[in-house]
């Protein structure tokens, strides 16, 4: 698996995580770095729980590079990085996104799902994050996850789906999200434009389960939809900032944004923002930080253009990523490789999975 690794200017710096551990290399990155050394250096080593780390660490690493390039490096190259303060290879073009929101499960996919999966590797998608729903979903995005090295699974209980919620369900969540592939919980939230459940049901139960989710130590995947005052509401007295996480398919409005953004999560793009109605989005799109943005495709929903009306599948997740790029650009200059660093980047940080090659991430991803 290449790993994206945004090289910048002295001035700045290149933050990535590895699967290193241990203080001596810490010190030898120090002696190494020599007049490029940095004070901001973190040092997690080999996490617990508490500190989210399943095998990952993280590094910031000043370089003594002249100018901004982007770089794709192996597990290997960027291991030789860190312990010589050097640039990393080879430079490139190659594709590296991660879809941080499917439904690989879905009913629709089952003619074709191992295709599916390998156009989307081949159009340059490195890992993808598949969402439970219910309990239902949550064991087959567990299964999912267990089939395929590069895949991983959230479980939880959709607003949708929460009026379901039996007396067990909890516990098998709990069980469930032991498997260490297991890198969120969710999608939960409140979804008052459908209430396929009851609002004040909603809400109890999205409190319920940001409170699981604290007791699991996992990121949310909140879905909201017409509701963003309750959401932020019960996040910020349910202390969902404690795990953090992301607000999926973010379609509210500039005020959401921001308070989502103040609560320390991300926000996630989908198809949407090549929706042609989706001028109000685009704008909101343009002012999120980039180390706060993340790309998604919900599919088999939201199929961007040019392919509405068609199935959506990961390998669409590059129309996102060009999206954006091309509207970032409008502001300041922006490439495509840069969206996919910035958001693969990202997508690993929240959701610690860890660099390297996806059997090795499945064997150090412990938790
Ligand atoms: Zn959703
Ligand atoms: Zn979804």
């Amino acid at each position: 698996m290449l790993v994206p690794v945004l090289i910048r200017s002295r001035q700045h710096v290149m933050e990535f995580e590895c699967g290193r551990k241990g203080r001596q290399r810490d010190k030898d990155e120090r002696q190494d770095q020599g007049d490029c050394g940095s004070n901001d250096r973190t040092s997690e080593g080999r996490g617990s729980r508490a500190d989210h780390g399943r095998g990952a660490c993280s590094r910031n690493l000043h370089l003594c590079q002249p100018r901004k390039v982007l770089a794709l490096a192996s597990q290997a190259e960027l291991h030789h990085a860190t312990l010589h303060g050097q640039e990393v290879g080879p430079l490139g073009e190659k594709t590296v996104l991660i879809d941080t929101h499917t439904h690989l499960d879905d009913a629709r996919f089952d003619g074709d799902r191992d295709t599916m999966i390998a156009r989307a590797r081949e159009a340059g998608v490195e890992a993808f994050i598949t969402i439970g729903c219910d309990l239902a979903t949550s064991r087959a995005a567990v299964s999912l996850a267990d089939r395929y090295p590069f895949i991983y699974a959230t479980v939880g209980v959709h607003p949708h789906e929460v009026k379901c919620i039996g007396d067990d369900w909890y516990d098998e969540l709990r069980r469930l999200a032991q498997h260490p592939k297991v890198v969120a919980y969710g999608e939960i939230g409140l979804d008052y434009h459908y209430n396929h459940s009851p609002p004040k049901l909603q809400r109890d139960r999205f409190r319920e389960q940001v409170c699981l989710a604290r007791e699991l130590r996992l990121p949310l995947v909140i879905h909201t939809r017409e509701a963003q005052e309750d959401t932020i509401k019960i996040l910020k007295e349910e202390k969902g900032s404690e795990v953090g996480g992301v607000f999926h398919c973010f379609s509210g409005d500039a005020w959401l944004a921001k308070d989502a953004l103040n609560l320390g999560f991300f926000l996630s793009f989908s198809g949407v923002v090549t929706f042609q109605n989706a001028t109000m989005l685009r704008d909101i799109m343009k002012t999120v930080p980039m180390d706060r943005l993340l790309v998604e495709t919900d599919c088999p929903y939201l199929t961007p253009a040019p392919h509405r009306g068609k199935r959506n599948e990961p390998a669409y997740v590059k129309l996102i990523a060009e999206k954006i790029a091309e509207l970032k650009d409008s502001t300041e200059p922006m490439s495509v490789q840069e969206v996919e660093c910035h958001t693969s980047q990202n997508a690993c940080r929240l959701f610690k999975i860890p660099y390297g090659s996806p059997e090795r991430g499945q064997s150090e991803n412990v938790r």
